[in-house]
């Protein structure tokens, strides 16, 4: 087998690997660590991780890894109901726990097996793992519905990280600043893989502040990789802190992902810092399938050109490819390729319907493509696409024109029947002032201004705050109650 981490083995043994706080390994260290904790689990087929966002984290999905052993990343916050689904669900043989975490009772009496960043004495074992063995057992969201455990194999990590690298000239010089949880792909996959599949360096804020991104980026951090609700508090924060301007300013990288970036937070950041935020387009499923590259165009509103080896596709309601780009026409974005996942954890049901016969991922996700191959996103098919008057209008260019209006601070658009139109759009608005809510009248109208009178909201509701889940996603199925 060969190793997803060359650097573990490499000239590089002194150099910084992973800092979280005033904890650190250097790439010798990681491998002392990692190497007696790989040589515990060989004889595993699956084991969870208690994915704190702590340095333990990290060096116990590498070691996973390096051992050929699949590792569940279970999210320490989720409540007693989901986390039992998915111990239930995935059913590790033991759990890797930072010492001293205190556990809920669904963890019931599963074998628990202090990680330990310090180990040393072990080898990592000379296992036998194929390309095509499962790696990492990751849970979806759970924006849409119960999270489904998506299996990717190691070919797929290696794939999309690869490719990454292509589309943004990552290399061992980078130093990435992270701020975000470890139980996800953008976290865990881009963010504590990546570097060290590079050979670079991760920063751990522990928590995301921007006063931490504006010390790191400061003290010679290259790369930000951030969900848009940290990308608004950013472009909240410019106004007043000099230092973050400077920072922002002097960074190589600056990506986001996981939702749609506003393009009101996006336009905000460049003009204060002369910087474009580069947008990069993934799901659990697919690791990641476009981005902007850092050598080409970025554009506001857009995720960007497929990733090297990935196959992308727009496809019509009735399953028909669309042939040629003209950045209107709607279809649902299908990708096949090496970073693909292999199959829904205990779904065959769910995983064959995801899958066209020829092999495409329904992605489930609607979008439009320019001439020149820029992918736009429109929104999710099942909860951003609505349906009204005739037309197929996408929530997200017009919670784009509603974040416009200085009186509105969040904004989501659904869809709901109505007896005329087949359905009605509905805006859902925190008001900058809550005691001067924008009235449905001047929010229409600003919409009709700026797209078009079709695309205006029949309805409004004032809210204090969006239904989001630990990602900062918007979970609409939460919105009608
Ligand atoms: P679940 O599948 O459990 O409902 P989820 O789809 O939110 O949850 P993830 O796999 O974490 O779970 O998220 C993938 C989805 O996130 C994509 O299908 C897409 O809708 C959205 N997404 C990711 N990146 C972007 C982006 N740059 N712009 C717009 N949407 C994005
Ligand atoms: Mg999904």
């Amino acid at each position: 087998m060969t190793s997803l981490f060359p650097a573990l083995r490499g000239a590089t043994a002194d150099r910084p690997a992973l800092r979280f706080g005033d904890r650190s390994l250097t790439y010798a260290q990681l491998a002392a660590a990692t190497g007696a904790l790989a040589g515990r689990l060989a004889r595993y087929d699956r084991v969870a991780v208690w994915a704190t966002a702590e340095l333990e984290t990290a060096v116990a999905v590498v070691a996973a890894l390096e051992a050929g052993v699949a590792a569940v990343p279970l999210n320490p916050k989720s409540g007693e109901k989901e986390l039992g689904h998915i111990l239930n669900d995935s059913a590790p043989v033991l759990l890797l726990v930072p010492p001293g975490a205190e556990l809920p009772a669904a963890v019931g009496d599963l074998e628990r097996v202090d990680i330990d960043v310090h180990g040393t004495g072990g080898t990592a074992p000379d296992s036998a793992a194929q390309d095509g063995d499962p790696a990492l057992v990751v849970y979806t969201s759970g924006t849409t519905g119960p999270p489904k455990g998506a299996v990717l194999p190691r070919r797929a990590i290696a794939t999309t990280l690869d490719a990454l690298a292509d589309a943004w000239q990552w290399t061992s010089d980078d130093i990435l600043v992270h701020g975000l949880p470890l139980f996800h792909v953008h976290g865990l996959v881009l963010g504590i893989l990546g570097p060290l599949r590079r050979g670079g360096s991760v920063r751990h804020l522990g928590r995301f502040s921007t006063d931490g991104v504006a010390r790191e980026l400061n003290a010679g951090a290259t790369m930000l990789f951030g969900v848009p609700t940290m990308y608004h508090r950013i472009a909240e924060t410019l106004a007043t802190d000099p230092e973050l301007v400077k920072a922002l300013g002097g960074a190589r990288l600056l990506v986001s992902g996981s939702a749609a970036l506003p393009v009101h937070d996006h336009e905000r950041i460049t003009a204060t810092t002369g910087r474009r935020v580069i947008e990069r387009y993934g799901m659990t499923e697919t690791l990641m399938n476009t981005s902007v590259r850092a050598d080409g165009e970025p554009r506001a509103g857009t995720v960007g050109v497929p990733l090297p080896g990935v196959e992308l596709r727009l496809v019509e309601e009735d399953g028909s490819p669309i042939t040629s780009y003209d950045g209107e026409t709607v279809g649902e974005i299908q990708v096949r390729g090496p970073n693909l996942f292999t199959e829904y954890l205990n779904r065959p049901d769910a995983t064959v319907a995801a899958f066209t016969a020829d092999g495409w991922f329904r992605t489930g996700d609607m979008a439009v493509r320019d001439a020149d191959g820029y992918v736009r996103i429109v929104g999710r098919k099942a909860t951003d696409l609505i349906k009204s008057g005739g037309y197929k209008i996408g929530a997200g260019e017009i919670e784009n024109a509603l974040l416009e209006h200085p009186g509105v601070r969040e904004a989501a658009v659904t869809g709901e029947p109505d007896p005329d139109l087949g359905e009605r759009i509905v805006a859902w608005i925190v008001p900058e002032n809550p005691q001067s809510p924008p009235a449905l009248d001047e929010l229409a109208d600003h919409v009709a201004a700026r797209l078009a009178p079709h695309k205006r909201p029949r309805v409004v509701h004032h809210l204090a705050a969006l239904p989001r889940n630990d990602m900062g996603k918007i979970m609409k199925r939460a919105l009608h109650g």
